[in-house]
């Protein structure tokens, strides 16, 4: 991988030493003079005008979504944000007391919330002894209640890649429909929906995409889609046919609204074929190798405990300093020009509550990050925690 012409063409590489990408990952020089283009044209031309002008140039994105998923563009919805995306198909299921959901001990909250107001009894599966989520205890717990399975593919605050093709294989056995959130997945892991047989995929842009604020994204089954009607819709998500009458879109669209920001819509688009050129298997492995090379040199140091477990992991990093507060540990070496982030209990209460795990700081790294970076993040966390 030529890691020094993907620094070259990240303005923020000169400038920080980034291992928040699991927060927002610094975008590529292109993703942001797409969406700076955009709005200037838009500012001298008319906004409707130059959407009309230019529409080859938005279905555009649609297909290259699809093609990072190993879908089929009519199946993508797009979005400001991935909880949006998630949302328009959690609540088009509509369900209830007496229903039964099925999700992963290292579900994200915002999830885990709309579970709890859905009224339906929410199941946690057990953690197999990698720390995973057990699909012997997925298996066991269905029976014909069970209306959802849902969990993350990598959750927010540990490097824990789920089993989600297992998953996948046993709710399509099962005639379950399977939701995956893929936040922390998408742009870091090679993603193929065929693979993962999830009914529906959301995702956002910000994160190991480099993509934006404000996009996110949405696959969608055509077998579920057709039997799921969205909970709001609008002028765009369905048609007024009649006076009394209406229908909703036949693609994935009828999860999207009609009003949406066109620049940075560009901006995801160019964020994904960003990523593609270089190859999700090459991301993948290049992410994999550098955080498994922090985990050890954080494991080396004394006083610090790593977190992560699975199976397999990721490119998130989590640990924490005997007796130093992790937002203490972030603080300082955010003064050494070096970003990381804190995860807290309020993200992610089943595991938190599980495992009694500390607030702990998360540097989460991606392909543009360097052995020497990392030296010098370990090298900061020792001087900070011999000091302590
Ligand atoms: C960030 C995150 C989300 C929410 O994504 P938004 O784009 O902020 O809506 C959902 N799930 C997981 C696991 C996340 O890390």
């Amino acid at each position: 991988m030529d890691v020094s012409r993907y620094r070259a063409e990240t303005p923020g590489c000169a400038e920080v030493i980034h291992f928040n990408n699991a927060g927002a990952a610094l975008p590529p020089a292109v993703v942001v003079d797409t969406v700076v283009d955009y709005l200037r044209e838009e500012a001298v031309r008319g906004g409707y005008e130059l959407a009309a002008a230019t529409r080859g140039r938005f279905e555009d994105v649609y297909a290259s979504v699809a093609r990072l998923l190993g879908a089929r563009a009519e199946d993508v919805a797009l979005a400001d944000n991935a909880t949006r995306s998630w949302q328009a198909v959690f609540y088009a299921l509509r369900l209830g007391p007496g229903d039964k959901i099925l999700t992963c001990r290292s579900e994200y909250a915002s999830n885990a919330i709309a579970y709890l107001q859905s009224g339906a009894r929410v199941e946690v599966v057990a953690d197999d002894a990698t720390g995973q989520l057990d699909v012997a205890d997925l298996e066991r717990r269905i029976d014909g209640n069970v209306k959802l399975i849902s969990m993350n593919h990598v959750p927010t605050h540990s490097g824990l890649v789920n089993p989600a093709e297992q998953v996948g294989a046993i709710a399509e056995r099962a005639g379950i429909p399977f939701l995956l959130d893929a936040c922390q997945s998408a742009g870091q892991l090679d993603l193929d929906v065929t693979r993962l047989r999830c009914g529906a995929l959301s995702a956002t842009g910000r994160k190991y995409l480099r993509g934006p604020r404000g996009t996110g994204f949405l696959y969608v089954h055509p077998r579920l889609r057709d039997r799921l009607e969205p909970a709001m819709l609008d002028l765009h998500s369905a048609t007024w046919t009649a006076p009394g009458r209406y229908e909703v879109d036949p693609t994935a669209k009828r999860f999207e609204v009609w009003e949406r920001n066109f620049g940075i819509t560009l901006g995801l688009g160019a964020a994904v074929d960003y990523a593609l050129e270089i190859g999700l298997p090459a991301i993948e492995e290049r992410v994999r190798v550098l955080a498994a090379r922090l985990r050890e040199a954080l494991g080396a140091l004394a006083g610090i405990t790593v977190h992560d477990r699975g199976a397999r992991k990721c490119g998130i990093v989590t640990f924490s300093a005997a007796g130093l507060p992790s937002p203490e540990v972030k603080e300082r070496l955010a003064k050494a020009g070096i970003n990381t982030s804190v995860t807290h209990r309020t993200s992610a209460q089943y595991e938190f509550t599980a495992r009694d795990l500390p607030e702990a700081v998360r540097a989460s790294v991606h392909y543009y990050n360097t052995d020497d970076e990392i030296d010098a993040l370990v090298t900061e966390i020792g001087r900070i925690t011999a000091a302590a």
